[in-house]
């Protein structure tokens, strides 16, 4: 399966979303030994910079402290350990702490100078995937906490709940409630039916990156819709819509997108670029892809991106 080989999936933790709904439960798991604390600190995570990096679990007295400290908790899930592996026991709890009101020099007293806080995107490519994924859930949760402060309805305070996993108006009166939000993104490899795909290169990208298009789906609007207009706008090329294949999806949390995989086949035409979104776009021969050279003449997209992925699978496909 297609979803195997990308980061940020098949991390195995128990997400535990009924246990979560019980306060005392959770009251229990912040005060368990067994338990464990991802801090997350402006965007960044806590890692052990090994090969490959490491998260750092805090617990004991540093989880305590931490705890004080912390904005938000957040429940993650249950994670089977060495000791629950095989032993019957639940596993232990994973809960996420955002610290971001500490100042850089308070750090140290929370971390006991372990690990450092680390950007995923520039270390999540080297991790193992499972703990890519952990760190992944632990800093898009705490990032939509940060930007949900208010109630979007009347504009007055919200309060987490069920473990960090709502958000409710403090207002009885007004009784808003806000889940978690994810923002569905297609991202489509589009193929000429031959040897060639089609690539673009956005003006952020680093030197010489070409990738696949991408697009956020927009309300009342399908999947394989959301492929043809993104293509159309900004390559002006139409798709086969029968040839629209889905291929995997990858949660990315750079900061709360749902990448949505597809192979699709263009139509005939001209290329007309949008230069809005994109500096350049071209066709390129799989033999180009095949032997790229990855440096700032040329380079494929990111080692943990779908993106990558869908030229992978869409080069074996035809090897
Ligand atoms: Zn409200």
């Amino acid at each position: 399966m297609a979803q195997d080989t990308l980061h940020y999936t098949n991390g195995g933790l128990d997400r535990a979303a009924l246990l979560r709904k019980d306060p005392a439960w959770i009251a229990a798991r912040l005060v368990d030994p067994s338990s464990r604390f991802l801090p997350v600190w402006r965007n960044r995570n806590l890692v052990v910079d090994e090969e490959p990096p490491r998260p750092v679990a805090l617990h004991g007295p540093a989880a305590t402290m931490a705890l004080e400290l912390a904005e938000e908790v957040i429940f993650l899930g249950l994670q089977s350990g060495p000791e629950g592996q095989g032993s019957g026991k639940p596993g232990r709890a994973i809960f996420a702490l955002d610290i971001s009101a500490l100042s850089e020099e308070d750090i140290p007293a929370v971390t006991g100078g372990t690990g450092r806080f680390a950007e995923l995107r520039d270390v999540g490519p080297r991790m193992d995937q499972g703990d890519g994924q952990l760190l992944a859930y632990a800093r898009g949760i705490v990032y939509w906490h940060g930007r949900h402060r208010f109630c979007g309805r009347c504009g007055g305070p919200a309060e987490s709940a069920d473990g960090g996993h709502v958000r409710r108006c403090a207002s009885s009166a007004c009784g808003g409630v806000d889940f978690p939000r994810t923002d569905p993104a297609v991202i489509m490899l589009v193929h000429d039916g031959g040897e060639r795909c089609l690539l673009g290169r956005n003006p952020r990208f680093p030197p010489g990156m070409h990738s696949t298009l991408a697009g956020f789906v927009e309300p009342g609007e399908s999947l394989e819709e959301a492929v043809a207009r993104e293509v159309a706008e900004e390559v002006g090329l139409g798709v086969v819509l029968p040839s629209v294949r889905y291929y995997a999806s990858q949660p990315w949390p750079f900061p709360a997108s749902l990448m949505l995989g597809f192979h699709a086949r263009a139509e005939p035409g001209t290329l007309k670029i949008e230069e809005q979104e994109l500096e350049s776009a071209r066709w390129f021969h799989r033999r180009e892809l095949a032997d790229s050279p990855e440096d700032d003449r040329f380079r494929l997209p990111r080692g943990d991106s779908i993106a990558r992925r869908l030229i992978q699978a869409w080069l074996k496909d035809r090897s």
